[in-house]
Formats: C-alpha cells, structure tokens, sequence
C-alpha cells in the first residue's frame, strides 16, 4: 500500500475506527478484545468517560499557554504523583524517552558524574541518550557512535554490581523489564542496587513509564521492592492515551534544576493535564488497586492452569497486569493466530507473549481472553505434534 510514512512500524492489517473499555472494532466491524491497552496506556480501558469529560472541559477554557505562565493543573497532577510516591518535585514532559533523558540529565548535573549504569535486554526510549541506555543492540544499530557513557551490566545478576566504583552517576533500571521479556527484577537483586548506590554515591532512577500507573497492581512498581529511589520516571498511562510523560524527583535534586536547566514548550499542557489527573485519581485509589491485584491473581492463576504445562510453555510470569508467557519457540505466529481470534497481545522479545489488559478489565473478559488462549494453543499443540 503506498504511504506518507516513514515505514518505522511493522504494522499489522488492521484498522481501528472505534475502541471503548476494553474492545476496539475495525474498519469491517470485526470486534476484538484488547489486551495491549495502546502498549500499556489506556489503563482505564479505551475512551473513559470521565477523562473524556475532564478533556472536553479544559477544551473550552484553553488549550496551550506556554510554562511562560502559572498553571494550576500542573501543580494538582504533580501532587497526586508525589503523594503516591517518594519524590517530591516533578518536570513534565511528553513521553518516556523525555522523561528519562531528563532523569540522565539531572543525575548527570546533580552529581557532577557521567557514568550511567543499565542492564541488558532494558528500554528506556529511542532518543540518542535513551537508545544509548538501552541494552539491546538491535535498537541501537546504525546509529553509532553511541553515547559512550553508558555500562550494561546482567538483569538479576547481583555480583555483577559489586565491581562498580565511585564514579557512577546513577543506576537505571525497570523492576519489570517490560519490551525485554516480561522479566521482573529479584527482591534480593533490587535491594543490592538500592545498596549499592548508597555505597557509591550514585543515584537510583526507576523507569516506570511502563510499570507505573497501576499496571502492577501498586502506583509504581518499585513499591513492591520496600526501596526509595532518588528519581522516578513516568509517561505510557500517565495521560490515559494523551501524551505526557514526568520525571519525579527526591527534594535533594530540586535545587539541581533551575530556570534554564531543562524545559519541553509542551511539558505539562493543560489538556493532557486534564487527562492525567482524573486518571491519578482514579488508579491511585486503595479499593482500585486492591481490585487489579485480585485480577492479576485471577488470570495468572487460570493461565498457569491453562497453559502453563503446555509443552511449548516455558513459564507464565509477570507483576498486576503486566504478564508475560514465555514460550519456547517464536511466538509472532501465535500472537497472529491470537488476532485471528479476534483476541489483540503483544510479542515481548520474541519468545513472550505480553499480555497488558486495561486495569478496569472484566472477569468475564479475562475468562474469554483465557479460553481464546487456550483454544489458540491447543491448535499449536496439534500443527507442532503433526511435524
Ligand atoms: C515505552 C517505554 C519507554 C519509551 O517511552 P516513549 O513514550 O515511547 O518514549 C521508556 N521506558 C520504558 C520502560 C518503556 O516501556
């Protein structure tokens, strides 16, 4: 088909014209269910009703006044996200990779240090200092030299952190590795780093623009860890598919940045202000978290049942509703297989499967999602069996 994009997408041949809850509908009136949520943004299922409102209304006041200018909205996101967390200043911005180039930026800046330590098989973004922190070359092919002040080390690897020195600025890490495998951090490996920095004067920044926002059953996943990072770093469901991002900081950092330090002309923009703080305040709600954690029990639960003997399932993983089920050959076919069924999930490296309902999803949902799953296996089973 003749486009006016750059192909920097392997796009599926579907198109959406609708989406509500946790169904979208194509161009031929075929409906799925969605368990990719926009990649882990719409957490309150597609086109929520009171975040439509919020929008509709700033809609009407004003749309864009440059940070020239006071903007309360800003000040009402930025202390829902403080409270639910241990920072205490945010920046805004307008997606993950900002966010996290302004979380290397300040550790950089505040410490007066450049080395910045990742892990293999991480993400972190597509800008030249997010790509350069992630480990995985195939994101970072072509584009060399990279920025050379990055050092991967191996994802629950705990000795591997002993051989860092003085000269770290800060360790960055997701505490489930999202695009890398559905891969959750070990609490004894988490409490090393946390210890680690400590020890080496070095930061911790905590990539949550996937695993914040509820996705892991808490307001961000770094609280299952009993740990306090220096910085925080936020965007995918931040906005509930506007675009936002944030960075958010312990009050040790503040003085760091000044007027002129950093800035985003979009950063913090009314309307997905609008968006961002009914969805804050809806997840960051006990009763609604309690809710996803007995939901993420629920299906990981019936999956383990469902095809965690299977013989092409390696294991059946994940945090709230992050889940991954690692299989033991590519599993592109079967995620086709999947759409086929009209069932919508993403492949996490190319032996996952990556499941990411919306937060509200229903149990009925989850029991079609299961039975789709296990009727879709079944099938695999029978076509590997009859090689
Ligand atoms: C998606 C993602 C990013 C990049 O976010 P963008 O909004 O696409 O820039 C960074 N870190 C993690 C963990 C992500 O999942």
């Amino acid at each position: 088909m003749m486009s006016y994009l750059f192909p920097t997408y392997a796009r599926w041949d579907v198109t959406i014209k609708e989406a509500k809850g946790s169904w979208v509908t194509d161009v031929n009136d075929v409906k799925y269910l969605d368990f990719i949520s926009g990649i882990a943004v719409c957490n309150l299922g597609h086109a929520n009703e009171e975040v439509s409102d919020a929008v509709q209304e700033q809609l009407t006041k004003y749309w864009h006044m440059s940070n020239l200018f006071h903007q309360p909205i800003q000040e009402e996101v930025a202390k829902l996200l403080v409270e639910a967390s241990d920072g205490d200043a945010v920046f805004f911005c307008n997606s993950g990779a900002e966010a996290n180039e302004a979380a290397i930026k300040l550790a950089r800046k505040h410490t007066g240090k450049h080395k910045i330590v990742t892990f293999l098989q991480s993400f972190h973004g597509r800008t030249f200092a997010t790509m350069s922190a992630t480990g995985q070359e195939k994101i970072q092919q072509g584009f060399g030299p990279l920025l050379e002040t990055f050092q991967y080390l191996t994802f629950n690897n705990v000795e591997a952190l002993d051989e860092l020195g003085t000269d770290v600025a800060a360790i960055m890490l997701e505490v489930v590795q999202g695009e890398g495998g559905v891969v959750p951090a070990d609490k004894e490996f988490i409490e090393k780093i946390a210890e680690t920095c400590e020890k080496i004067g070095a930061l911790l920044i905590i990539d949550e623009v996937q695993t914040g926002i509820g996705r892991t059953g808490k307001p961000f996943g770094y609280q299952h860890f009993g740990i306090k990072p220096d910085i925080i770093t936020s965007a995918k469901g931040l906005g509930s598919g506007l675009p936002v991002g944030a960075m958010i900081g312990h009050k040790s950092l503040i003085e760091t940045f000044q007027a002129g330090s950093h800035g985003s002309t979009f950063g913090g923009n009314p309307i997905a202000m609008a968006a961002a703080k009914v969805t804050l305040e809806k997840i960051f709600d006990e009763d609604f978290l309690n809710e996803v954690n007995k939901k993420s029990n629920y299906l990981l639960e019936k999956l383990e049942h469902i095809v965690g003997k299977h013989p092409l399932v390696n294991g059946v993983r994940g945090k709230g509703l992050l889940i991954g089920i690692e299989c033991k050959e590519q599993v592109s076919p079967i995620i086709d297989q999947l759409r086929e069924h009209n069932f919508l999930v993403l492949p996490a490296g190319p032996h996952v499967i990556r499941l990411l309902p919306p937060l509200t999803v229903s149990y009925e949902e989850m029991d079609i999602a299961v039975k789709t799953i296990a009727e879709v296996f079944s099938k695999v089973n029978d076509s590997v069996g009859a090689h």
